[in-house]
């Protein structure tokens, strides 16, 4: 067997490990933050050598700063000392091996020392750096938090299609600049021909909390309609159906949704907001509480939430939205506030904090892996 592909399976094997061989002081835990530790190096030296091809306009400041370069020596230190951990505690050295390879081609391509080397030439950019903070913020965030309050205690970190959802994680992150133009630029023609000055000047004057909280109402009012829609009409059901072929529920699922389905639901909701005289910073503030809100609604965090649960979207709320039983079909399409299920009577919240049995779609129609996937809305429905 070629041995890429070789250590690739292990390295699956290994992260996919059972619970005995994952227990504390087995090597695995540094093992794994190690490697992703070591893959944040990587990723960061090459944003400190590319940022004209890698980095945000609004992070370049960041990765520009002095601080910045002392944040990726920790970072490499760290992921040395866990790797090295792993590599001393584990039998199989294929975790530890592959963080120390990240840090030392990380330390090969300049370390904590890089220097840029390709010219900001075009307008494009992908964004590493917001994939990596991202993974990074909400990583160190839910994992622990799903760790010691899980829903389903038998569900490892790596679950079952892991790999899909990260790539869909990827994905997304990368295309931030793509996706954010495609929404802000008909916002922007809108804004230009309507002439709603006073109306706006009204808007844009009001305090900085109440602008947030009205957008947050606002917008979930309208993604209730349309993610409704995208239930409703067979042809958006296609690209809706993506998001919903997740069997296992965490804080990487949400991720998993088609491409033009983000396209829809950031231009539903962002556009009016801007045409509506929103300030930036306040419709800014509301992409970022989405972000981590859906992360938060797809955790497999069995938190017991009280009173709070009337009025705010929770884990259980959303998980039975992707319930695969009968009960949870066409239910709970809110995504902040459970009000809106329960004003239009689609609220699903059966008492004694009862979750659903598994997750998906009955007879699992959609295919397996983002290209796969990708194409499935446009190809023809097989007659049966
Ligand atoms: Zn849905
Ligand atoms: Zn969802």
């Amino acid at each position: 067997m070629n041995p890429i592909h070789e250590t690739r399976l292990k390295l699956r094997r290994e992260l996919e490990a059972p619970p005995a061989l994952r227990k504390f002081g087995s090597g695995w835990i540094s093992g794994v933050l190690g490697m992703m530790l070591g893959l944040a190096a990587l990723g960061a030296v090459i944003m400190m050598r590319f940022p004209g091809v890698f980095v945000m306009k609004e992070s370049a400041a960041l990765v520009a700063h002095p601080g910045f370069r002392t944040g990726m020596m920790v970072l490499m230190v760290l992921a040395f000392l866990f790797a090295m951990l792993s590599l001393l505690l584990r039998p199989s050295k294929v975790l530890g091996m592959t963080g120390m390879v990240a840090v030392l081609i990380a330390v090969t391509l300049g370390g904590s020392q890089a220097q840029a080397v390709a010219p900001d030439m075009t307008p494009l950019y992908f964004g590493l750096d917001f994939f990596v903070l991202r993974l990074l913020f909400t990583g160190f965030l839910f994992i622990p938090l799903e760790t010691i309050f899980p829903h389903r205690e038998e569900q490892g970190i790596f679950r079952y299609e892991w790999r899909e959802d990260l790539f869909y994680y990827l994905v997304s992150s990368m295309m931030v600049q793509v996706l954010t133009w495609l929404s802000f630029m008909p916002a922007q023609t809108l804004f230009a021909i309507t002439s709603w000055t006073e109306f706006r000047a009204w808007v844009a004057a009001l305090p900085f909390a109440v602008q947030f909280i009205a957008i947050m109402f606002l917008t979930d009012l309208v993604q209730y309609w349309v993610h409704r829609l995208f239930h409703r009409i067979p042809a958006l059901w296609r690209f809706h159906a993506v998001h919903h072929s997740a069997q296992a529920m965490d804080w990487i699922a949400g991720a998993r949704m088609h491409f033009f389905e983000i396209l829809a639901l950031r231009s539903t909701t962002v556009i009016p907001m801007i045409v509506l005289g929103f300030s930036q910073g306040a419709v800014n503030a509301y992409i970022l509480v989405v972000y981590l809100y859906a992360t938060f609604v797809h955790s497999n965090l069995g938190w017991k939430f009280g009173f709070l649960e009337k009025l705010l979207v929770t884990p259980r709320f959303h998980h039975w939205h992707h319930g695969i039983e009968k009960e949870a079909i066409d239910v709970n399409f809110a995504v902040h506030f459970p009000l809106f299920d329960k004003l239009f009577g689609t609220h699903h919240m059966p008492e004694n904090g009862r979750w659903p049995e598994g997750y998906g779609i009955g007879g699992h129609p959609v295919p397996k892996g983002y290209w796969q996937q990708f194409l499935h809305p446009f190809k023809r429905k097989k007659q049966s």
